[in-house]
């Protein structure tokens, strides 16, 4: 049992503030994570860096372990870089036309995000053109006009014989006399970043006024998201990215990196090859699979909600006294189940597969709460008073045997001892932190 009232206390005990240890054992477990969740390695080191001068010396919650308050530091960062809230495509005012260019590699789903943002914008009652400017592979016109079909959105195309800046300013042309008020030009992609393809993008950039440059990336491709972004944003200037293919099984580090690279906010993601399977980007959601550590964050925030602050403070405050007794043993049970109790926490963990050498049983508190409540109230405040005959009245109040009445009050003895030894002890304790 002293097992498990140990691990009730890393919840309740006062942990201070960070120490250089705690955020360096926690900060290797995110950096495998980032790493895992194929976020560019130079990003990484920058971001741990960040985050670990942030975080050494900051206070650690009453709810949470040192381990897990760094992680939650790592998580508002990551919002944080990641734009805090979601972006919306900057239109022009009024009735001018707002013209966005989509680029980005080939196969990354440009012609198909063209068409899922023209129904995203017609439902929010605009009226927007598509333009087929991918001259060059063969099926590219015909795919953005059955997409726009099925959106019901027109596509303007002149076939492969024209210069794309040529197509885009006649599309142009043909919206400001049609009542047109968006125009998204479909571009080429190429295998690879090459000379041929930024040249034809800066030249309808430097003729039309382009309203908003979009960079369409895949999720999948990982590391490489870094060196696209960084091409494109250099050449031709970018305003804002969309992630495709995130209904896939990456992690989508890639959206971390662009954005680091770039500074540019990430406006939606592609979650599936629907046209309906467009959905505005939510760096907090994206922080979370990019963790991807268990259900630690869910966790965190149920600690947070439940955690009743100013009560843990004081119980921390008497810990480190000393003075703890056994009222304040059952507000800590109280809250643990608050928490949907011990072994409910402990599942939430990742790495913590429940070792056979410690059981879980929350009923286990049960019995000791009974006894608890068997006594009068002094002798809770006060131990010390519990004669042969006291625990043998509490005993029978419970309905246990004298020898668990007698180990409980032991426990509550030498755990006292313990907590004199603090903080030294705590600090010891604290550094193993809980993820491994
Ligand atoms: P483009 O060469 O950049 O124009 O790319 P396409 O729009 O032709 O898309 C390439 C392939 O990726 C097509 O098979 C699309 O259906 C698929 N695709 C595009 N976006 C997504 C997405 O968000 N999820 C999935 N699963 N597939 C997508
Ligand atoms: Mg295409």
């Amino acid at each position: 049992l002293t097992e498990k009232l140990q691990n009730v206390f890393k919840n309740l005990r006062s942990k201070g503030s960070l120490t250089e240890s705690d955020v360096k054992a926690a900060l290797k477990e995110v950096k495998m994570a980032l790493l895992e969740a194929d976020v560019n390695f130079k990003v990484v080191k920058n971001f741990i860096k960040t985050v670990q001068e942030r975080a050494i010396g900051q206070d650690v919650m009453n709810s949470l372990t040192p381990g897990q308050m760094v992680i939650k530091i790592v998580n508002d960062e990551l919002v944080n870089l990641m734009g805090d809230e979601t972006t919306e495509i900057s239109l022009k005012p009024g009735s001018e036309i707002t013209v966005i260019l989509m680029c980005g590699l080939q196969g990354a789903g440009k012609t198909t995000t063209t068409a899922k943002l023209a129904g995203k914008f017609k439902q929010k009652g605009k009226k927007p053109l598509l333009v087929a400017c991918d001259i060059y592979r063969p099926a590219a016109i015909e795919q953005l006009q059955v997409n726009g079909e099925k959106q019901g959105v027109p596509v303007f195309s002149m076939g492969s014989g024209h210069k794309p800046l040529n197509i885009a300013k006649a599309a142009i042309e043909h919206a400001e006399k049609n009542g047109f008020n968006i125009v998204i030009l479909d571009t080429a992609g190429r295998l690879h970043i090459d000379e041929d393809m930024m040249t034809e993008l800066v030249e309808i950039k430097e003729n039309i006024d382009v309203h908003q440059s979009i960079l369409v990336v895949d999720a999948m491709t990982g590391q490489d998201a870094v060196n696209v972004a960084e091409m494109f944003n250099n050449k031709i200037g970018i305003d804002g990215v969309i992630l495709t293919k995130l209904d896939g099984d990456t992690r989508g580090g890639a959206a971390l990196s662009i954005r680091a690279v770039t500074g540019r906010p990430i406006l939606y993601v592609g979650m599936g090859e629907k046209l309906s399977d467009l959905e505005q980007f939510h760096p907090d959601r994206m922080a979370s699979r990019i963790l991807g550590m268990g259900d630690v964050l869910s966790l965190i925030e149920k600690a947070e909600a439940t955690i009743d602050e100013e009560k843990a403070e004081a119980l921390g405050k008497k810990i480190k006294k000393a003075e703890f007794d056994f009222n304040d043993f059952l507000d800590a049970m109280e809250q643990m189940r608050n928490m949907g109790g011990l072994s409910s926490i402990l599942s939430m963990l990742p790495g913590v597969g429940l070792p056979s050498d410690i059981e879980i049983d929350d009923n286990a508190f049960k019995g000791v709460e009974a006894i608890i409540f068997s006594m009068t109230k002094e002798e809770r405040s006060n131990p010390a008073i519990l004669n042969p005959s006291r625990k043998k009245r509490i005993a029978t109040g419970a309905g246990v045997d004298i020898s668990e009445v007698n180990r409980l009050v032991k426990q509550m003895e030498q755990m006292k001892k313990m907590m004199k030894q603090m903080p030294g002890m705590m600090k010891g304790k604290g550094k193993k932190g809980r993820f491994r």
